[in-house]
């Protein structure tokens, strides 16, 4: 198993450079994050993009396949939520355990498995050391972070609550860690709507059949309500909202002073903060971007499933009119763009679409245009993006 790189870091930061850096994301980051281009005035956020976790996983894969070239390498999911990151190692023959007729099934000791920066399943995990295969561990040290807060509330005889959503892969791998413990468990809730119907079975204990099957799916298996909501720590996937992270840690709390009463409040409840430093530096840096800046509008650029992405969009979308969109080709023309709706936002929605089409999204004259791009954005893509609206706002506005 390599857990700090396969010592080929020099021999890759070439070809890294070419495939991720921008030269106009430099030189904007050293003109104060601002770019006037014609009629555009770009305000960068100063936080974005690659995050620490993201950038050493990605750095991890480029030395797998320097150091293993004839052997074949494959990667358990998306090494991150990124379509041209994950493009480029299925460029390089890398392949994807979770494409369709790709499993893990037939792999043994001669191949090589990358297991992504928001890591596996402590049963996948078993799995692939059982079956001899050779390992690189990208899991982020701030996932690192979380697993141990959930293993020490299994430990204690805590069940773990996971402000997460639950098909992502990163609160998968964290709820699977309370198994290591006998009788450890776990419960996922997505957000404050689904933390309030929790607080309520902890204040009233009613209902427990609606509770298991409302939550079917987000508990660990043979779940009690009854049993498995006396005492409970909270973690966090850890691309979440800060804020509702810390408003869903203040209703658990609520909920336990309410049932239990301040004297026995510690022996039903424990809190980490376990939101990453990059996500929360990501999502500070868009405050305020929004607060200092005269924007117009916002675009912010990351992959549709990139949850990190999808909050900083919901952030801004709160203040103005935001567009997430994957890439430069989402921006058709001056007046019609490709974007993913912002949950929650003044955009135009479709329910259930990834993306959608709008017209008229950017205003006419001078412009005041806000940016930013989630942790698995490298810098290429968002300098792709800025070199693309510099096309359509070329001229000047006539005095
Ligand atoms: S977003 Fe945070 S936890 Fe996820 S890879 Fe980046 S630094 Fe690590």
């Amino acid at each position: 198993m390599f857990r700090k790189g396969l010592a080929l870091k020099h021999e890759v930061a070439d070809q890294l450079a070419s495939d991720y850096h921008s030269a106009l994301i430099d030189q904007i980051r050293g003109d104060d994050y601002q770019w006037q281009h014609g009629r555009l005035r770009l305000h960068l956020a100063t936080e974005f993009g690659f995050c620490y976790g993201v950038d050493r996983a990605v750095d991890y894969a480029y030395q797998t396949r320097r150091r293993f070239p004839d052997r074949s390498i494959y990667l358990t999911g998306e090494i991150i939520h990124n379509p041209q990151v994950n493009h480029r190692l299925r460029a390089a023959g890398i392949r994807f355990l979770s494409d369709p007729g790709t499993d893990a099934d037939g792999l043994g000791s001669n191949d090589v498995v990358i297991l992504p920066a928001f890591g596996v399943t402590i049963s996948m995990l078993a799995r692939l050391q059982r079956q001899g295969c050779t390992l690189v561990d990208t899991t982020c040290g701030s996932v690192l972070n979380v697993w141990k807060n959930v293993l020490q509330y299994a430990r204690d005889g805590y069940t773990a609550i996971i402000h997460g959503k639950v098909k992502h892969e990163e609160t998968q791998a964290t709820a699977s860690q309370v198994f290591q413990y006998p009788g450890g468990r776990s419960l996922v809730v997505l957000d404050r709507d689904e933390a309030d119907l929790m607080c309520n079975f902890i204040r009233t204990g009613e209902d427990a059949t609606g509770f298991t099957q409302r939550f079917a799916g987000a508990m660990s298996p043979d779940f009690d309500p009854v049993r498995d909501l006396q005492r409970v720590g909270l973690a966090n996937q850890t691309t979440m909202l800060m804020s509702e992270s810390l408003a869903i840690g203040e209703m658990i709390r609520q909920a336990m002073l309410d049932r239990y009463g301040a004297a026995d409040l510690d022996a039903h409840y424990r809190a980490f903060d376990t939101i990453c430093s990059a996500t929360q530096d990501r999502q500070d840096a868009v405050a305020a971007l929004l607060e200092r800046r005269d924007l117009d509008i916002m675009i912010v650029i990351g992959g549709y499933n990139s949850s990190n992405t999808k909050n900083l969009a919901r952030l801004a979308g709160r203040r103005l009119r935001t567009y997430h969109i994957a890439d430069a080709s989402c921006l058709l023309s001056a007046n019609e763009i490709r974007h993913r709706p912002v949950d929650g936002a003044t955009t135009p929605a479709t329910p259930g679409a990834d993306e959608t089409a709008s017209s008229n999204w950017l205003p006419s004259g001078t412009v005041s245009v806000g940016l930013t791009a989630g942790a698995s954005t490298p810098d290429s893509v968002v300098g792709q993006v800025i070199e693309r609206l510099g096309e359509f706002t070329e001229s000047d506005v006539p005095e």
